[in-house]
């Protein structure tokens, strides 16, 4: 619990990326009309969950009015409003409202966290902003040693791949494929469910909630030696 303390200590004072940086800030001062009351966050958003989950979900970044207003993972958007409550279903939460930081939510053996910490302009991190941040989702892995990785969407497939590159998984990634990596950790695709996939019916409740119910499935499957340990 103190090294997730101290490496979100790290996390939230980062400036490592320029660019980023001077976006989350500018974001923050200017806000959106309807949270010009409000105090945005404004800075690197750190993991959120259970410190002793089996279930690791890796989305992309904050959302400039989300994250970057709230401080908390997949909190205060259309992407969180569909994410909650689908785990709230699967067990995972103990609601879907995810409003604030003290809107009472608890996730219950799940941590979310994010390739990139910082609020990307265009939601797009660039290779560089994603390659700087890596460090710190090796280490968020290292300290919460999963049993089960979701990735939501492709980047955060393809930065995951990276990290286990020993695995040997070649880029393939599907919706609600599963794959087992070299440590016995299991790889859960999923779209993102960010508006552009769930209000384009790319990604519906029903696809959602299948990658939840497929990882409740795994985490009853025998858990293999694996590389991260406490
Ligand atoms: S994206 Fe990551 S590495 Fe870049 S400034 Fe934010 S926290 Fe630091």
């Amino acid at each position: 619990m103190k090294s997730l303390e101290t490496l979100n200590k790290e996390i939230i004072s980062c400036r490592n990326c320029p660019r980023l940086v001077k976006w989350r800030e500018e974001v923050a001062r200017v806000k959106r009309k309807a949270y010009q009351d409000r105090e945005y966050w404004g800075r690197p958003v750190p993991g959120f969950g259970d410190p002793d989950a089996q279930v690791f979900v890796v989305g992309l970044a904050p959302g400039a009015h989300g994250s970057n207003r709230t401080g908390r993972q997949f909190t205060g958007d259309a992407s969180g409003n569909f994410l909650y409550p689908a785990l709230a279903r699967a067990g995972f939460a103990n609601q879907g409202r995810a409003e604030s930081q003290k809107d009472g939510l608890i996730l219950k053996d799940l941590f979310i966290t994010a390739c990139a910490r910082c609020a990307p302009p265009g939601n797009k991190p660039t290779a560089e902003e994603l390659a700087n941040c890596q460090p710190f989702l090796e280490r968020e892995l290292e300290i919460i040693n999963p049993r089960v990785i979701v990735c939501l969407g492709r980047t955060a497939y393809e930065r995951i791949l990276k990290i286990f590159s020993e695995s040997g998984l070649v880029n393939k990634f599907s919706h609600g494929a599963s794959y087992p990596l070299s440590n016995g950790t299991w790889l859960v695709c999923s779209y993102h469910p960010s508006q552009q996939n769930t209000q384009t019916g790319k990604l519906t409740v029903e696809m959602f909630d299948s990658v939840w119910s497929k990882v409740r499935e795994l985490l009853k499957k025998e858990v293999k030696a694996r590389i991260f340990r406490r």
